[in-house]
């Protein structure tokens, strides 16, 4: 009998997904958090007193992954490592027969492009074998999505804008740093910008359109126009859709250390030499700069993500703000992580929940904005990121 959940990575997003199942320990029954690191995986263990199983793996590798999966029999398996090893988990789990969800899009480690073209090819797969995948069950993507869906139900006919707002103003107290998985971030913030008008996407140099924005109990912050990965799914679920376009807040100082370091090639992802040695210029930053699961304790401040939408109701315009504001103390204060990394977890335990209790289950490969968002926003509040809507 397959039970539980096999939660995949003991990142920082990882830890904040073990804290809140093990919460909702009566919903997931039994819990097993495996790793590439097992120590990683014992760490967190101790900090739930032991309700879970861990176990080591090389996600990477298929086979290890089917040996893990029959032997751990889960329900689920939640994929809250990288987003290189997507499709390997998507095969394992297709292959055993078992559910699957995610918080990322896939990346080849080798070219800094995310798409969902490779994971939507396993749809007809997973409804083949009577599977669920559920893709991008973070913030954003994830509750950025839900957000979107929530308001086409409720509050609009036809949406016609959608500005997604994303601001982290956190302070770590370090000249430089990322939230998350150093590499990935900074992948996605060098990259160029991208959004979508009038049925096609549109390029930008990176960084290059910023406009400030009046964050709710944060404050006016300059944000930047970025490519993200909701709007490849949103374009195609959002009806009546005419723009929609994704903006991340950041400090000077940030912009600045990142804008040098890429001057210089260290945020190269190819290999070079250097003394004999074959490194990865991006690979030696990652090592170099603190790691993200151990910014919770000093960060202070709050993250106020939202989306802006405007559309029709009954033949009248209207614009509404929906967001959710976290701060980053009591987020490290429940599970030990910062903000970043609790905002992601806590909706991939969600969406996982809703997949256990049989109320999102259908077979195939979705995105979390082809559900019923109902359900999943009342579990926001309750589980520790609640909304709220205003009209602009
Ligand atoms: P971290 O780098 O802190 O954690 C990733 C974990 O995955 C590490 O513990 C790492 O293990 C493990 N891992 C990496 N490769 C493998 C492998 N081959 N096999 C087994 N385990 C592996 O990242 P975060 O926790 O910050 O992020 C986790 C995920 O969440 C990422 O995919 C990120 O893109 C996503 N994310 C999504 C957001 C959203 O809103 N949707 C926002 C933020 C993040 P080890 O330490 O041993 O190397």
């Amino acid at each position: 009998m397959r039970e539980g959940i096999l939660i995949i990575g003991a990142g920082g997003v990882g830890r904040v997904v073990v804290h809140k199942a093990v919460q909702n320990l009566d919903t997931f029954k039994k819990i097993t958090l495996a790793s590439r690191t097992l120590s990683k995986c014992e760490q967190i263990q101790k900090e739930v007193d032991g309700k879970i199983d861990i176990a080591q793996v090389d996600a990477d590798n298929v086979e290890e992954l089917i040996d893990l999966i029959y032997k751990v029999k889960p329900f689920m398996v939640l994929n809250i490592a990288l987003p290189y090893q997507d499709l390997t988990i998507m095969e394992a789990c297709l292959r055993t027969g078992v559910h699957y969800l995610d918080t990322a899009n896939y990346e080849h480690p080798d070219t800094a492009k995310f798409e969902y073209k490779l994971q939507w090819a396993y749809d007809e797969k997973y409804k083949q074998k009577g599977i669920m995948g559920l893709l991008g069950s973070g913030f954003d993507p994830g509750v950025t999505n839900l957000f979107c869906a929530y308001l086409q139900k409720h509050y609009f006919d036809e949406i016609h804008y959608i500005d997604i707002l994303d601001c982290n103003a956190g302070d770590h107290g370090y000249p430089f740093a990322t939230n998350f998985n150093p590499e990935i971030n900074l992948r996605e913030v060098s990259a160029k910008g991208r959004y979508w008008e009038n049925g096609e996407w549109k390029e930008t140099e990176p960084l290059e359109v910023k406009m400030v924005w009046d964050y709710p109990r944060i404050g006016k912050k300059d944000s930047y126009l970025m490519y993200h990965e909701e709007m490849e799914s949103l374009v195609k679920h959002i009806k009546g859709l005419k723009r929609i376009r994704f903006f991340m807040t950041f400090s000077e100082s940030y912009l600045t250390h990142m804008r040098c370091l890429e001057n210089v090639g260290m945020l190269r992802i190819d290999e070079i030499e250097v003394d004999g040695c074959k490194v990865v210029p991006l690979h030696v930053l990652k090592a170099l700069l603190p790691d993200p699961a151990t910014l919770g304790e000093r960060t202070v401040g709050k993250t106020n993500i939202g989306v802006v939408a405007e559309g029709i109701k009954d033949g009248k315009k209207r614009k509404v703000y929906i967001y959710n504001i976290c701060d980053h103390q009591e987020a490290f204060k429940e599970t030990g992580a910062q903000a970043v990394s609790y905002t992601t977890g806590v909706p991939a335990m969600i969406g996982a929940k809703l997949m256990v209790k049989n109320i999102w289950m259908k077979p195939g490969v979705w995105n979390v904005e082809q559900f019923d968002p109902d359900p999943f926003m009342d579990e926001l509040n309750k589980q520790g990121l609640p909304w709220e809507v205003e009209e602009l």
